[in-house]
């Protein structure tokens, strides 16, 4: 029996402990939140598995073939077909725990379509799919604590491994957030499920506690990140001082169709624009995918109408998402959820009204790199220690904060699957890697020096009295990362973003910790987080500036076309201590030869 670390309580996070908890190991999990209110809850529109039950002919292998073109060619090709074709089997193990899928009025489970393909392959609760999913594997964790495998600490903050002299992973340092205590917890493997980077951009559509400070601690120890520059700014949220949130894209699968009026500047109200008058950008260039081109696509052309054309509604930042045309009780019945949220923080009813949306950061196909180990048939060695593993010996990756299967650009409802996929993966791995890898204990004095570096930090922190406010600070990044290493990318902007995030990291030395209390102090971490996010701000915009071409969610105007020649390899970003460092590496494209990526 061996002890393992998850840091994570999202899908991701809760699937590994699971597996892990069922071969009859025991497990120390941590979230900062308690795991039931990971971001994984926030999830609305579904999960992708080609079950084929509406008899259209779908199968994993489609499935497979549209997630790598979805993602522009830039994923490793084995572990994306291992994933979809585990797909069908995750939908019916959530079904056997009892999630409340919706269904056909026969009784069998739906499945709407989403972005990037034309099948109707995401199956869905509602439009709180995230929700009901988590929840079942909360039970089943709960369970397993219950009977003493594994044991939460909810409340903490993983801050960063602890190495040994070899630099292999042996544990993990972390604070207790209303003490703030810091304690080191030994552990044969650490699998990371740390979810996204969001607060990176500030305004996105993550959750507070995403701000991939534990990543990029990590980074700083010496795990490779892939492809940071990645990031995907999702088409449809609803604008918003405090943050984003996404109008999910079940209401494109649904039927809702995006516009703006034909006329610049119309003053109207949507309802008195006649349909002649409407410009239907997606259904006119993309006659066949129409409003269900991925992400990338989409937010690009609403980018195109709304800013470059200034055709945006009352000639300012928005265009309309309408299911003003649908039926009422269909909608209440598959879309509830996210239209109360709608409802709620504008006032308005988007089943009388079209919702006012414009693109915002939302997800991250970057991470921390990891492997796998491929079979000649291109199905992944299950078994084999390699999967999901870090460069790190002994510290694994899984869920939203690794890097393996989205490329270039991720598909919707493609997500939850990879975080429960990856989740199941990690389990036989880190078991074969403290069985056939692992050498001996580590010294006590590593736990040690790590707790000191750490106590050391934070109370070098929270003597910081300059003249810097952090949460200004991060405004400022929030902006820039917004502004400049968004949807469109130019590498004189690039340039002066990297110049201005060295410009942050000097200033941040001069920020004032604001709170003097030694319990209870979230200013305290939070500059350590900021700190991290800055780093991890670099790798992006740094990968961003050196990949000279436009793949998936990566765009740049100067560069239109791809190229493969060049750029068909995973960015690997390595931290030298001082600053971000870059690297190109192959990847296996043996499945699927490049083809162009066309959705008209
Ligand atoms: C609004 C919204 C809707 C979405 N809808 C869909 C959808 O319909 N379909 C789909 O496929 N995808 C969807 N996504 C994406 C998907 O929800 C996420 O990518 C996925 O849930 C991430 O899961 P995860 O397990 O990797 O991490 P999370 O669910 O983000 O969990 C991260 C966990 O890590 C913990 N944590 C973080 N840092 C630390 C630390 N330093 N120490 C200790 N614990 C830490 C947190 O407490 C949390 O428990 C959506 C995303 C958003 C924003």
């Amino acid at each position: 029996m061996s002890k393992f670390i998850v840091v994570g309580g999202g899908l991701a996070g809760l699937m590994a402990t699971i597996k892990l908890a069922e071969a009859g190991h025991d497990i120390q999990l941590f979230s900062i939140v308690p795991v039931k209110r990971s971001h994984s809850v926030c999830a609305q529109g579904g999960i992708n598995a080609a079950v084929n039950i509406k008899g259209e002919d779908d199968s994993p292998e489609i499935h497979t073939f549209d997630t790598i073109k979805g993602g522009d060619f830039l994923a490793e090709q084995p572990p994306v077909k291992e994933m979809c074709y585990a797909a069908p089997s995750i939908i019916y193990m959530f079904d056997r725990m009892g999630v409340a899928f919706s269904r056909t009025s026969e009784g069998n489970l739906d499945f709407r379509r989403f972005g990037g393909t034309l099948y109707h392959r995401t199956a869905f609760a509602g439009a709180t799919t995230g929700q009901q999913l988590l929840y079942a594997l909360d039970e089943q964790v709960r369970r397993w604590e219950a009977e003493g495998r594994v044991k939460k600490f909810e409340g903490w903050e993983a801050l960063s491994v602890v190495q040994d002299e070899s630099g292999a992973c042996r544990g993990l340092c972390a604070a207790h957030l209303s003490s703030l205590r810091v304690q080191t917890f030994a552990g044969d493997a650490v699998i990371l499920a740390s979810g996204g980077p969001g607060q990176i951009y500030r305004q996105s559509t993550h959750s507070m506690v995403n701000t991939g400070s534990i990543m990029s601690s990590v980074f700083q120890q010496g795990a490779l990140l892939g492809n940071p520059e990645m990031i995907q700014i999702h088409p449809t949220a609803i604008p918003g001082n405090d943050k984003l949130r996404l109008m999910s894209e079940s209401a494109r699968g649904e039927g809702g169709r995006i516009w703006v009026p034909k006329t610049k500047g119309d003053k109207r109200g949507p309802k008195e624009i006649p349909e002649s008058e409407r410009w239907y950008f997606l259904e006119e260039k993309y006659p066949r995918f129409k409003n269900l081109v991925p992400r990338d696509v989409a937010s690009r052309e609403i980018f195109h109408a709304v800013v470059d054309l200034g055709m945006g509604i009352n000639g300012g930042m928005a265009a309309y998402l309408d299911l003003t045309h649908l039926d009422k009780a269909t909608l209440n019945r598959k879309l509830g959820g996210i239209l109360e949220i709608y409802e709620k923080f504008t006032g308005e009813d988007p089943r009388e009204v079209p919702m006012k949306i414009f693109p915002a950061m939302h997800y991250s196909m970057g991470g921390l790199w990891v492997d796998y180990e491929a079979k000649a048939d291109g199905f992944l060695n299950r078994q084999s220690p390699r999967n999901q593993a870090t460069n790190i010996p002994g510290l694994y990756a899984i869920g939203e904060c690794d890097y393996q299967y989205h490329g270039a650009n991720r598909l919707g409802a493609n997500s939850l699957l990879s975080c429960v996929f990856s989740g199941q993966l990690v389990a036989p791995a880190v078991v074969s890697y403290t069985k056939n890898v692992k050498s001996g204990e580590a010294a006590g004095s590593v736990f040690e020096s790590e707790r000191k570096r750490w106590e050391d930090r934070l109370s070098g922190i929270g003597a910081m009295n300059g003249n810097e406010n952090p949460y200004a600070l991060h405004r400022e990044l929030g902006h820039l990362m917004v502004n400049d290493v968004s949807i469109v990318r130019e590498n004189g902007r690039l340039t002066k973003a990297l110049a201005k995030i060295s410009e942050f990291k000097e200033r941040w030395k001069q920020v004032s910790c604001v709170d003097e209390n030694p319990w209870y102090n979230h200013p305290k971490l939070f500059i350590n987080q900021l700190y991290n996010m800055l780093v991890a701000a670099e790798a992006i915009t740094l990968g961003a500036l050196q990949r000279d071409e436009s793949r998936g969610a990566h765009y740049k105007p100067a560069f239109p076309n791809r190229d493969d020649s060049k750029y068909m390899r995973t960015t690997l970003a390595k931290w030298t201590g001082s600053a971000v460092e870059l690297s190109f590496k192959d990847i296996d494209t043996s499945l699927y030869k490049p083809v162009a990526r066309k959705y008209d």
